[in-house]
Protein backbone atom coordinates (compact mmCIF):
# COMPACT_ATOMS: atom_id res chain seq x y z
CA UNK A 1 0.00 0.00 0.00
CA UNK A 2 1.61 3.15 -0.84
CA UNK A 3 1.01 6.89 0.73
CA UNK A 4 1.40 7.39 4.25
CA UNK A 5 -0.39 10.61 4.98
CA UNK A 6 -3.74 9.54 5.83
CA UNK A 7 -6.37 11.91 5.73
CA UNK A 8 -10.13 11.56 5.91
CA UNK A 9 -12.78 12.12 3.69
CA UNK A 10 -15.41 13.76 5.91
CA UNK A 11 -19.09 14.55 4.38
CA UNK A 12 -19.33 18.21 3.51
CA UNK A 13 -20.45 20.13 7.01
CA UNK A 14 -22.96 21.48 5.22
CA UNK A 15 -24.43 18.59 4.04
CA UNK A 16 -26.38 17.58 7.01
CA UNK A 17 -29.41 15.64 6.51
CA UNK A 18 -31.54 19.00 7.76
CA UNK A 19 -30.56 20.56 4.12
CA UNK A 20 -31.94 17.43 2.86
CA UNK A 21 -35.71 17.61 1.75
CA UNK A 22 -36.56 15.58 5.24
CA UNK A 23 -39.11 13.18 3.03
CA UNK A 24 -36.66 12.49 0.54
CA UNK A 25 -34.33 11.05 3.28
CA UNK A 26 -37.20 9.27 4.80
CA UNK A 27 -37.87 7.39 1.94
CA UNK A 28 -34.73 6.64 0.55
CA UNK A 29 -33.69 5.30 3.78
CA UNK A 30 -37.13 3.00 3.95
CA UNK A 31 -35.97 1.70 0.39
CA UNK A 32 -32.54 0.73 1.82
CA UNK A 33 -31.02 -2.36 3.44
CA UNK A 34 -28.77 -2.29 6.13
CA UNK A 35 -25.44 -3.82 7.02
CA UNK A 36 -23.20 -4.28 9.20
CA UNK A 37 -19.03 -4.94 8.28
CA UNK A 38 -16.77 -6.14 10.33
CA UNK A 39 -13.04 -4.87 10.32
CA UNK A 40 -11.31 -5.60 6.73
CA UNK A 41 -14.53 -6.58 5.18
CA UNK A 42 -15.11 -5.37 2.01
CA UNK A 43 -18.41 -3.11 1.02
CA UNK A 44 -17.73 -4.03 -2.80
CA UNK A 45 -14.62 -4.67 -4.40
CA UNK A 46 -13.16 -2.02 -7.69
CA UNK A 47 -14.79 -3.33 -11.26
CA UNK A 48 -17.83 -4.76 -9.62
CA UNK A 49 -20.62 -4.52 -11.44
CA UNK A 50 -23.37 -3.90 -8.97
CA UNK A 51 -25.51 -0.74 -9.47
CA UNK A 52 -26.33 0.69 -6.18
CA UNK A 53 -25.73 3.87 -3.40
CA UNK A 54 -23.99 3.50 -0.07
CA UNK A 55 -24.52 5.59 2.51
CA UNK A 56 -22.27 4.89 5.71
CA UNK A 57 -24.06 5.02 9.24
CA UNK A 58 -21.14 4.66 11.06
CA UNK A 59 -17.57 3.46 11.47
CA UNK A 60 -14.68 4.02 9.18
CA UNK A 61 -14.23 3.03 5.52
CA UNK A 62 -11.14 3.09 3.55
CA UNK A 63 -11.42 3.49 -0.04
CA UNK A 64 -8.53 1.97 -2.26
CA UNK A 65 -7.51 1.71 -5.94
CA UNK A 66 -5.39 -1.50 -7.34
CA UNK A 67 -2.99 -0.58 -10.41
CA UNK A 68 -0.64 -3.04 -11.61
CA UNK A 69 -1.04 -5.32 -7.96
CA UNK A 70 -0.29 -2.08 -6.10
CA UNK A 71 -2.92 -0.80 -3.49
CA UNK A 72 -3.27 3.27 -3.76
CA UNK A 73 -4.93 4.49 -1.16
CA UNK A 74 -7.40 7.19 -1.90
CA UNK A 75 -8.55 8.41 1.18
CA UNK A 76 -11.31 7.12 4.38
CA UNK A 77 -14.71 8.07 4.77
CA UNK A 78 -17.24 8.24 7.48
CA UNK A 79 -20.39 8.63 8.60
CA UNK A 80 -22.53 10.51 6.37
CA UNK A 81 -20.75 9.64 3.41
CA UNK A 82 -22.33 8.34 0.28
CA UNK A 83 -20.40 6.00 -1.95
CA UNK A 84 -20.95 4.84 -5.39
CA UNK A 85 -23.34 8.02 -6.11
CA UNK A 86 -21.03 9.02 -9.32
CA UNK A 87 -22.32 5.90 -10.34
CA UNK A 88 -25.91 6.40 -10.26
CA UNK A 89 -25.73 9.38 -13.55
CA UNK A 90 -23.05 7.68 -15.21
CA UNK A 91 -23.40 4.15 -14.94
CA UNK A 92 -19.94 2.34 -14.81
CA UNK A 93 -17.75 -0.57 -12.75
CA UNK A 94 -17.02 0.60 -9.24
CA UNK A 95 -14.23 2.93 -9.74
CA UNK A 96 -12.35 1.62 -6.50
CA UNK A 97 -12.65 -0.81 -3.67
CA UNK A 98 -14.21 0.37 -0.32
CA UNK A 99 -12.78 -1.49 3.11
CA UNK A 100 -14.23 -1.54 6.57
CA UNK A 101 -11.55 -0.10 8.52
CA UNK A 102 -13.40 -0.24 11.87
CA UNK A 103 -16.92 -1.81 12.88
CA UNK A 104 -19.44 -0.37 9.88
CA UNK A 105 -22.80 0.28 9.68
CA UNK A 106 -24.02 1.07 6.09
CA UNK A 107 -26.61 0.86 3.70
CA UNK A 108 -27.45 -0.15 0.43
CA UNK A 109 -29.67 1.97 -1.99
CA UNK A 110 -30.77 -0.28 -5.47
CA UNK A 111 -29.74 1.93 -8.17
CA UNK A 112 -32.99 2.00 -10.41
CA UNK A 113 -34.64 2.77 -7.01
CA UNK A 114 -32.49 6.06 -6.01
CA UNK A 115 -32.56 7.24 -9.65
CA UNK A 116 -36.30 7.30 -9.40
CA UNK A 117 -35.89 9.29 -6.01
CA UNK A 118 -33.89 11.89 -7.93
CA UNK A 119 -36.19 12.52 -10.61
CA UNK A 120 -38.75 13.07 -7.56
CA UNK A 121 -35.94 15.47 -5.31
CA UNK A 122 -33.69 17.24 -7.63
CA UNK A 123 -32.16 19.10 -4.70
CA UNK A 124 -31.26 15.27 -3.56
CA UNK A 125 -29.47 15.09 -7.02
CA UNK A 126 -27.63 18.22 -6.29
CA UNK A 127 -26.82 17.02 -2.92
CA UNK A 128 -24.87 13.83 -4.48
CA UNK A 129 -23.47 16.15 -7.43
CA UNK A 130 -21.52 18.27 -4.40
CA UNK A 131 -20.78 14.96 -2.38
CA UNK A 132 -18.93 13.49 -6.10
CA UNK A 133 -17.17 16.87 -6.55
CA UNK A 134 -15.87 17.28 -3.09
CA UNK A 135 -14.50 13.78 -2.90
CA UNK A 136 -12.84 13.02 -6.50
CA UNK A 137 -11.26 16.69 -5.42
CA UNK A 138 -9.51 15.88 -2.16
CA UNK A 139 -8.95 12.28 -3.65
CA UNK A 140 -7.08 14.26 -6.31
CA UNK A 141 -5.20 16.33 -4.52
CA UNK A 142 -4.12 12.64 -2.22
CA UNK A 143 -3.04 10.95 -4.91
CA UNK A 144 -0.84 13.80 -6.30
CA UNK A 145 0.14 14.64 -2.87
CA UNK A 146 1.54 10.46 -2.85
CA UNK A 147 2.98 10.95 -6.56
CA UNK A 148 5.18 14.02 -5.33
CA UNK A 149 6.31 11.63 -2.28
CA UNK A 150 7.10 8.79 -4.35
CA UNK A 151 8.85 10.82 -6.72
CA UNK A 152 11.07 11.91 -4.36
CA UNK A 153 11.65 8.43 -2.61
CA UNK A 154 12.48 7.33 -5.81
CA UNK A 155 14.83 9.77 -6.44
CA UNK A 156 16.67 9.23 -3.03
CA UNK A 157 16.46 5.72 -4.05
CA UNK A 158 18.29 5.55 -6.92
CA UNK A 159 21.09 8.57 -6.39
CA UNK A 160 22.28 6.29 -3.23
CA UNK A 161 21.68 3.14 -4.53
CA UNK A 162 23.32 3.70 -8.21
CA UNK A 163 27.35 3.46 -8.08
CA UNK A 164 27.57 4.82 -10.94
CA UNK A 165 26.01 8.50 -9.03
CA UNK A 166 27.82 7.48 -5.56
CA UNK A 167 31.15 7.97 -7.89
CA UNK A 168 30.05 11.04 -9.76
CA UNK A 169 29.43 12.67 -6.34
CA UNK A 170 32.31 11.95 -4.92
CA UNK A 171 34.51 13.23 -7.75
CA UNK A 172 32.68 16.33 -8.12
CA UNK A 173 33.23 16.89 -4.18
CA UNK A 174 36.99 15.81 -5.23
CA UNK A 175 37.02 18.42 -7.64
CA UNK A 176 35.72 21.28 -5.82
CA UNK A 177 38.29 20.57 -2.98
CA UNK A 178 40.90 20.61 -4.90
CA UNK A 179 39.24 23.61 -6.75
CA UNK A 180 38.97 25.06 -3.80
CA UNK A 181 42.90 24.07 -2.71
CA UNK A 182 43.62 26.31 -6.24
CA UNK A 183 41.76 29.19 -5.27
CA UNK A 184 43.45 29.75 -1.93
CA UNK A 185 46.50 27.71 -1.19
CA UNK A 186 49.91 28.13 -2.39
CA UNK A 187 51.13 24.78 -3.90
CA UNK A 188 54.61 24.54 -2.81
CA UNK A 189 53.93 25.09 0.64
CA UNK A 190 50.30 24.90 1.65
CA UNK A 191 50.17 27.45 3.37
CA UNK A 192 47.65 30.40 2.11
CA UNK A 193 48.32 32.28 -1.41
CA UNK A 194 48.41 36.10 -2.28
CA UNK A 195 44.55 35.72 -2.45
CA UNK A 196 44.06 34.16 0.44
CA UNK A 197 45.95 37.32 2.35
CA UNK A 198 44.19 39.89 0.60
CA UNK A 199 40.97 38.27 1.49
CA UNK A 200 42.03 37.98 5.27
CA UNK A 201 43.68 41.64 5.39
CA UNK A 202 40.33 42.96 3.30
CA UNK A 203 38.24 40.93 5.90
CA UNK A 204 40.62 42.19 9.21
CA UNK A 205 40.61 45.96 8.04
CA UNK A 206 36.25 45.82 8.26
CA UNK A 207 36.71 45.18 12.41
CA UNK A 208 38.31 47.80 14.83
CA UNK A 209 40.31 45.21 16.13
CA UNK A 210 44.43 45.61 15.70
CA UNK A 211 46.55 43.37 14.26
CA UNK A 212 50.29 42.92 12.76
CA UNK A 213 50.94 42.16 9.12
CA UNK A 214 55.12 41.22 8.66
CA UNK A 215 56.24 40.96 5.28
CA UNK A 216 59.40 38.93 5.11
CA UNK A 217 61.76 37.75 2.34
CA UNK A 218 64.40 35.44 2.58
CA UNK A 219 68.05 36.69 2.65
CA UNK A 220 70.10 36.17 -0.55
CA UNK A 221 67.78 33.66 -1.42
CA UNK A 222 69.13 33.57 -5.93
CA UNK A 223 72.64 32.41 -4.34
CA UNK A 224 71.10 29.57 -1.89
CA UNK A 225 69.11 28.24 -5.66
CA UNK A 226 72.71 29.40 -7.34
CA UNK A 227 74.43 27.27 -5.17
CA UNK A 228 72.35 24.20 -4.29
CA UNK A 229 69.93 23.71 -7.18
CA UNK A 230 66.08 25.26 -7.28
CA UNK A 231 65.23 21.75 -6.18
CA UNK A 232 66.89 22.52 -2.57
CA UNK A 233 65.61 26.05 -2.89
CA UNK A 234 61.73 24.62 -3.00
CA UNK A 235 62.50 22.25 0.12
CA UNK A 236 64.25 25.15 1.94
CA UNK A 237 60.94 27.49 1.41
CA UNK A 238 58.57 24.51 1.90
CA UNK A 239 60.87 23.65 5.70
CA UNK A 240 60.44 27.73 6.08
CA UNK A 241 56.98 27.26 6.27
CA UNK A 242 56.09 24.47 8.39
CA UNK A 243 58.76 26.07 10.64
CA UNK A 244 56.54 29.15 11.28
CA UNK A 245 53.04 27.52 10.51
CA UNK A 246 54.01 25.10 13.82
CA UNK A 247 54.67 28.14 16.01
CA UNK A 248 51.57 30.53 14.77
CA UNK A 249 48.58 30.15 16.67
CA UNK A 250 45.17 28.94 15.04
CA UNK A 251 43.79 32.47 14.82
CA UNK A 252 47.06 33.86 12.69
CA UNK A 253 47.68 33.46 8.71
CA UNK A 254 50.68 32.97 7.14
CA UNK A 255 50.85 33.27 3.43
CA UNK A 256 53.30 33.48 0.48
CA UNK A 257 52.80 36.61 -0.78
CA UNK A 258 55.02 35.62 -3.97
CA UNK A 259 58.60 33.98 -4.72
CA UNK A 260 60.53 33.60 -1.33
CA UNK A 261 58.25 36.64 0.14
CA UNK A 262 55.86 35.85 3.20
CA UNK A 263 53.49 37.28 4.82
CA UNK A 264 52.04 36.99 8.24
CA UNK A 265 48.85 38.37 9.97
CA UNK A 266 49.21 38.11 13.14
CA UNK A 267 45.26 39.06 15.22
CA UNK A 268 44.31 40.33 18.47
CA UNK A 269 48.06 41.57 19.24
CA UNK A 270 49.41 45.00 20.80
CA UNK A 271 52.85 46.55 18.51
CA UNK A 272 54.92 45.36 21.12
CA UNK A 273 53.74 41.64 21.38
CA UNK A 274 53.71 41.76 17.33
CA UNK A 275 57.27 42.77 17.86
CA UNK A 276 58.05 40.42 20.24
CA UNK A 277 56.21 37.47 18.56
CA UNK A 278 58.15 38.48 14.98
CA UNK A 279 61.97 38.70 17.05
CA UNK A 280 61.15 34.72 17.97
CA UNK A 281 60.09 33.90 14.52
CA UNK A 282 63.45 35.81 13.04
CA UNK A 283 65.28 33.58 15.42
CA UNK A 284 63.52 30.82 15.16
CA UNK A 285 64.57 30.39 11.49
CA UNK A 286 68.31 31.38 12.60
CA UNK A 287 68.50 28.90 14.57
CA UNK A 288 67.22 26.50 12.65
CA UNK A 289 69.71 24.35 10.39
CA UNK A 290 68.78 24.81 7.08
CA UNK A 291 70.57 22.63 4.98
CA UNK A 292 73.98 24.21 3.32
CA UNK A 293 73.20 27.19 5.10
CA UNK A 294 76.92 27.62 6.46
CA UNK A 295 77.78 28.99 2.12
CA UNK A 296 75.24 31.70 2.71
CA UNK A 297 76.87 34.59 2.13
CA UNK A 298 76.03 35.39 6.24
CA UNK A 299 76.85 32.20 6.74
CA UNK A 300 73.02 31.01 7.72
CA UNK A 301 69.46 31.22 6.12
CA UNK A 302 67.83 34.53 7.32
CA UNK A 303 64.69 36.41 7.07
CA UNK A 304 64.62 40.11 7.01
CA UNK A 305 61.15 41.29 8.22
CA UNK A 306 59.42 44.44 7.95
CA UNK A 307 56.10 45.29 10.51
CA UNK A 308 53.15 47.51 10.64
CA UNK A 309 50.17 47.96 12.77
CA UNK A 310 46.61 48.25 11.99
CA UNK A 311 44.42 50.58 12.77
CA UNK A 312 47.73 52.81 14.48
CA UNK A 313 49.76 53.15 11.48
CA UNK A 314 47.94 52.05 8.22
CA UNK A 315 43.70 51.54 8.08
CA UNK A 316 44.02 49.22 4.41
CA UNK A 317 45.31 46.39 2.91
CA UNK A 318 47.20 48.35 -0.03
CA UNK A 319 48.98 50.92 3.09
CA UNK A 320 49.26 48.21 5.39
CA UNK A 321 51.41 45.94 2.53
CA UNK A 322 53.47 49.57 1.20
CA UNK A 323 54.30 50.18 4.89
CA UNK A 324 55.99 46.54 5.51
CA UNK A 325 57.10 46.21 2.56
CA UNK A 326 59.37 49.65 3.11
CA UNK A 327 60.46 48.82 6.20
CA UNK A 328 61.33 45.46 5.19
CA UNK A 329 63.15 47.11 2.31
CA UNK A 330 64.97 49.30 5.38
CA UNK A 331 65.76 45.77 7.43
CA UNK A 332 67.23 44.39 3.78
CA UNK A 333 69.37 48.02 3.72
CA UNK A 334 70.80 47.84 7.47
CA UNK A 335 72.63 44.53 6.27
CA UNK A 336 69.25 41.63 6.62
CA UNK A 337 68.27 39.52 9.29
CA UNK A 338 66.30 41.47 11.23
CA UNK A 339 62.99 43.30 12.01
CA UNK A 340 62.16 46.99 10.90
CA UNK A 341 59.33 48.53 12.34
CA UNK A 342 59.19 46.92 15.71
CA UNK A 343 59.37 49.96 17.94
CA UNK A 344 56.51 50.15 19.13
CA UNK A 345 57.04 50.85 23.01
CA UNK A 346 54.86 54.75 22.18
CA UNK A 347 52.12 53.32 20.51
P1 LIG B 1 67.69 39.57 -1.00
O1 LIG B 1 68.42 39.19 0.22
O2 LIG B 1 67.92 40.97 -1.41
O3 LIG B 1 66.26 39.24 -0.92
O4 LIG B 1 68.30 38.69 -2.18
P2 LIG B 1 67.65 37.48 -2.92
O5 LIG B 1 68.68 36.75 -3.68
O6 LIG B 1 66.83 36.68 -1.98
O7 LIG B 1 66.64 38.24 -3.89
P3 LIG B 1 66.41 38.16 -5.38
O8 LIG B 1 65.12 38.87 -5.61
O9 LIG B 1 67.61 38.64 -6.14
O10 LIG B 1 66.27 36.64 -5.72
C1 LIG B 1 65.17 35.91 -5.32
C2 LIG B 1 65.31 34.52 -5.86
O11 LIG B 1 64.31 33.68 -5.38
C3 LIG B 1 65.25 34.47 -7.36
C4 LIG B 1 64.23 33.44 -7.67
O12 LIG B 1 64.64 32.51 -8.66
C5 LIG B 1 64.09 32.71 -6.38
N1 LIG B 1 62.76 32.16 -6.24
C6 LIG B 1 61.58 32.79 -6.27
N2 LIG B 1 60.59 31.89 -6.11
C7 LIG B 1 61.15 30.65 -6.01
C8 LIG B 1 60.64 29.32 -5.83
O13 LIG B 1 59.44 29.08 -5.76
N3 LIG B 1 61.50 28.30 -5.72
C9 LIG B 1 62.86 28.54 -5.79
N4 LIG B 1 63.65 27.51 -5.65
N5 LIG B 1 63.34 29.76 -5.98
C10 LIG B 1 62.54 30.82 -6.07
MG1 LIG C 1 62.95 38.92 -2.99
MG1 LIG D 1 65.26 37.45 -0.86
Amino acid sequence: MTGKGLFVLSPDPTMTDSTMPIQAWRELLGAATFCNFEPDELLYQQDAVRDSLWLVRGGTVELYRSFFGERHRLGYVSRGALLGEGELFAPHLRTCTARAVTRVRACEIDGQVARRFLRRFPALALYFLRATTHRSRDIEESLVEQLVQRNLEIQMHSSRSDPHIRRRVKDLEQTNEHLNQLAWVDALTGCGNRRALEKVLEMACETPDSFAVALFDVDHFKHYNDNNGHLEGDRALQTLARLLQRRLRANDVLARYGGEEFCLVLRDVSGPVASVVCERLRCAITEFAFPFEAQQPLGDFTVSMGLAMYPAEARTPTQLLKLSDERLYEAKRQGRNRLVGGDYAGL
